[in-house]
């Protein structure tokens, strides 16, 4: 029996739970299941794109790739009987919120976007904003050896660099590498400050690029760039839609309670 079979006979042995389609892919999503597990009037289903090749498990019921755009997704929400739709993608996710809020539309769902804080300078910080990671390249004209954090689905744009050395971090490994002189690591945050620090040092970076995904886990790089005097190529996120923004898994837990009909 499939994951979606089983969670479809659960919500009919259930019928007064509210169900929940929670679109994951982040710690809020990880912290909002990990909150909501063993409420019996909540039925939580964790939905993960298969961007990352092993997902780690987060709630009971989980399922795995996309719905087939806004038509699938409303169809998905309509055939489940979904009561709300937590949207707790990446800040750079740009396209599912937006199907997320035309499908929650389209099925009468209420929906909430879920969204952490931005990073924000401070005293010491040198940051070039850009708005998307394609025009990060232009930013690294003074560049050398450079740290990319911005996922392994990204490196396209700056195959232009072909005499730059990178330093890449991913989960999983890049595939394919399109840059000539790189080297990569393949590690999961959170990370300290002293390793942060340890391992720019140690690869000789003068540039870091990131995306400003916000958040703890990550953060440690920022830190570290500004105690070595490193500049930051930093991508601005992407707009949210209308309607509904939270900011933490507990504003998402107390925002559900205010929809409880
Ligand atoms: P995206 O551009 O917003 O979405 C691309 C497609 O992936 C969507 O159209 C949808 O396919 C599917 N999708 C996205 N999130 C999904 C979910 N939670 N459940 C089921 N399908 C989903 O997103 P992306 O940038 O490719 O990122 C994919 C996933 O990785 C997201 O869930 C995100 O939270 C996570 N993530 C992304 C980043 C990042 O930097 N972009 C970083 C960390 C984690 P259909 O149209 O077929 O429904």
């Amino acid at each position: 029996m499939s994951l979606a079979e089983t969670y479809t006979d659960n919500l009919r042995a259930m019928p007064s739970a509210r169900r929940v389609l929670l679109l994951a892919g982040t710690t809020e999503a990880a912290a909002i299941a990990r909150t909501l597990d063993g409420r019996d009037d909540l039925d939580v289903v964790a939905s993960f794109a298969g961007a990352t090749l092993a997902p780690r498990p987060i709630a009971r019921h989980q399922r795995i790739g996309g719905f087939g755009g806004v038509n699938g997704l409303a169809a998905y929400l309509r055939a489940e009987r979904i009561d709300v739709l937590v949207d707790a993608t990446h800040p750079f996710a740009a396209r599912m919120r937006w199907h997320a809020h035309d499908a929650a539309t389209a099925a009468g769902t209420a929906r909430v976007r879920v969204e952490r804080p931005a990073w924000e300078p401070v005293d010491g910080d040198r940051w070039h904003e850009v708005d998307a990671v394609a025009d990060a390249p232009a930013a690294l004209d003074r560049a050398r050896r450079i740290f990319l954090t911005t996922g392994r689905q990204e490196l396209a744009p700056f195959a232009s660099l072909a005499d730059r050395w990178f330093l890449i971090r991913s989960i999983d490994p890049p595939d394919p590498l399109p840059l000539p002189h790189a080297h990569v690591v393949l590690s999961r945050g959170p990370f300290t400050v002293d390793d942060e620090r340890a391992l720019m040092a140690g690869h000789r970076i003068d540039t870091l690029v990131t995306k400003n995904s916000g958040g703890e886990a990550t953060a440690a790089k920022l830190t570290a760039a500004r105690d070595l005097g490193i500049p930051v190529v930093m991508v601005r996120r992407p707009p949210n839609p209308p309607g509904p923004l939270v900011t933490t898994a507990d504003e998402a837990v107390a925002w559900l309670a205010g929809t409880r009909p």
